[in-house]
């Protein structure tokens, strides 16, 4: 007898970068430096350990289920209205729940490919149809193709911008007649994860341009560019009829007492997080140039990552990088994701390039 769903045997398991923990004890240095996960470098922002600690003296409590104070705080910074803001225990948790509230099995969700691993992953857990649409040569969304996918059983449209783990972006223009093609009741999803690194100006805001749209959905995290990845803290913002709708199949409690705490201390730091991501910023390009000048086609980026279109080679050249303490992202056989660090994890990793690309 079998238990669970025969149809998920054959789903491929997330797959988190390693540990630092354990390559630090398996090569027994001092420390591995861990450019897997996207994480900006640079600690928690100040006011957030302490908010954290200020909060555990409720621990004991369930936290608002409403959310309110932080749902306030959003929309106040984002210039829309609080109805239209769910939060959720990650912006990975939120775009599950996004398909839960849109498709039944059998329904379909169209998204670029490659793109975040974790699209499948929710798609085939409400039994929905992933339709994934190849990468354009120069690895950004196809999005002509993608809405040519577009069928009857179509109920959710996902575009990554920027795209993790290519960090291409569309630009306005193309978004644009995109979002026009779109029928009315398919939902397009922007997931802008990464949308505090984008420097290039043609790359729309989508949370400020399209999210009044009636069929859009923007996603956003904590994660990243606030500093919060471990609390898992996201939040989207949609019309406040699709909202009202997300809130009653969200988990209940599901943005916890410790995460709304932070979340709110992280929004009052909003200088730091700008600057630090000017930082990251001029390291991606500082980056993206030394991996051309060793002949690696990096397609520019608009996130805190650079990808390498190794093709098979990827696999090798990831092992070559552990060896010398510095775990990337590799996804066999296509390239190889960096997350962008400190200038002295980023020298780190290039001279660890420098060794498995002279090796190849
Ligand atoms: N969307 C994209 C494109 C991502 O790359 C990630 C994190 N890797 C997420 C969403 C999820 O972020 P979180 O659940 O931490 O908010």
């Amino acid at each position: 007898t079998r238990l669970t769903r025969a149809d998920l045997d054959s789903l491929p398991a997330y797959v988190p970068g390693r540990s630092l923990a354990d390559l630090t004890r398996e090569l027994g240095i001092a420390e591995a430096i861990k450019l897997a996960s996207n994480e900006v470098p640079y600690g928690p922002l100040p006011g957030v350990p302490e908010a954290v600690a200020e909060a555990m003296r409720t621990a004991h409590r369930y936290p608002d289920m409403g959310v309110v104070a932080l749902r306030d705080a959003l929309a106040a910074r984002y210039g829309v209205s609080a109805d239209r803001v769910v939060t959720g225990c990650g912006s990975v948790a939120l775009a599950e729940i996004l398909v839960k509230a849109t498709c039944l099995p059998g329904d379909e969700i169209v998204y670029s490919w490659r793109s975040f691993e974790a699209y499948p992953i929710i798609s085939a857990g409400s039994g929905a149809t992933s339709i994934k649409v190849p990468n354009t040569a120069g690895h950004g969304h196809d999005l002509p193709a993608m809405a040519d996918a577009i069928t009857d059983r179509t109920r959710l449209v996902i575009v990554c911008n920027p795209n993790n783990p290519t960090g291409t972006a569309v630009r306005r223009a193309e978004l644009e007649r995109f979002l026009a093609e779109v029928p009315s009741d398919v939902l397009v999803v922007i997931d802008e994860a990464y949308r505090e690194m984008v420097t290039d100006p043609e790359v729309p805001d989508a949370l400020a341009t399209y999210a009044d749209r009636p069929n859009v959905v923007v996603l956003r995290t904590m994660s990243k560019a606030w500093g919060l990845a471990g609390l898992r803290m996201g939040f989207l913002v949609a019309q406040p009829e699709v909202a009202a709708t997300i809130r009653k199949v969200v988990t209940p409690f599901s943005t916890s007492l410790v995460a709304q705490a932070a979340a709110l201390a992280a929004l009052e730091q909003e200088a730091e997080v700008t600057r630090r991501c000017a930082l990251v910023v001029a390291e991606r390009e500082r980056v993206t140039e030394a991996l051309r000048k060793l002949h690696v086609a990096v397609p520019d980026s608009q996130a805190n990552f650079v990808w390498l279109p190794l093709g098979d080679r990827s696999a090798p050249f990831g092992a070559v990088c552990e060896g010398r303490g510095v775990i990337v992202r590799p996804f066999q056989p296509e390239g190889v994701r960096v997350t962008i660090g400190t200038p002295e994890e980023n020298d780190a990793f290039l001279a660890a390039a420098e060794l498995a690309l002279d090796q190849q």
